[in-house]
């Protein structure tokens, strides 16, 4: 057997090693996920995932497949967690609102890095992203988040805001908590270059 390269890369709660959990995607980025490429779209109902994963132009795409009767998931009733790497743009309100309606279930974003390891993943409260890796800082510089992470000299700007970065939350989680979270607005990238 070969030795596994990669380091474990588990999804946070509520998802749980026995639970089925589907991916909408080429690969699946988590450990005990099953992948769904579009080719395989068709054996997702018989699969009966009980958790969602997929980035959030996928589940856009599934919630509207839901609507039309061309995707049955009644199976998903944990939850649904949205993907979106660095760079990328947060799920936005409306977005949340049509995912919730197709699938019924709670939905967590989870941050994650140009390899797909985990960064933050939202609070169970939904009051922002809980910090979930401990080679990465997170700090504000004028409300604008930045990342860096020790093997690497600079800053990464995420393009979010956020108003505080602090270990207070009412969920009871101890790791720092990033919030609120919102795409940077364009004006304000303006003035702050
Ligand atoms: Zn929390």
């Amino acid at each position: 057997m070969r030795a596994r390269k990669r380091p474990p890369r588990e999804l946070p709660f509520p998802a749980a090693p026995h639970l089925r959990m589907a991916q909408l995607g080429e690969t699946a980025t988590f450990d005990g996920v099953s992948a769904f490429p579009p080719a395989r779209r068709s054996e997702l109902k018989a699969f009966a995932p009980q958790v969602l994963v997929a980035s959030a132009d996928a589940l856009v795409t599934a919630a509207h497949a839901v609507f039309s009767d061309d995707l049955a998931l009644e199976s998903v009733d944990t939850a649904v967690f949205a993907l979106t790497q660095v760079g990328g743009t947060p799920v936005a309100p409306p977005e949340r609102d049509l995912i919730w309606r197709a699938f019924q279930v709670p939905l967590y974003e989870l941050y994650v890095d140009s390899e797909w390891k985990l960064l933050a993943a939202e609070c169970e409260a939904h009051d922002g992203w809980h910090l979930r890796s401990l080679d990465v800082e997170f700090h504000l510089e004028g409300g604008e988040l930045f990342l860096r992470q020790p093997a690497l000299a600079a800053a990464i700007r995420t393009g979010l805001t956020a108003s505080c970065v602090d270990g207070l939350c009412e969920c009871g989680d101890a790791a720092p908590l990033v919030r609120p979270i919102a795409a940077h607005c364009r004006s304000l990238a303006a003035s702050a270059l």
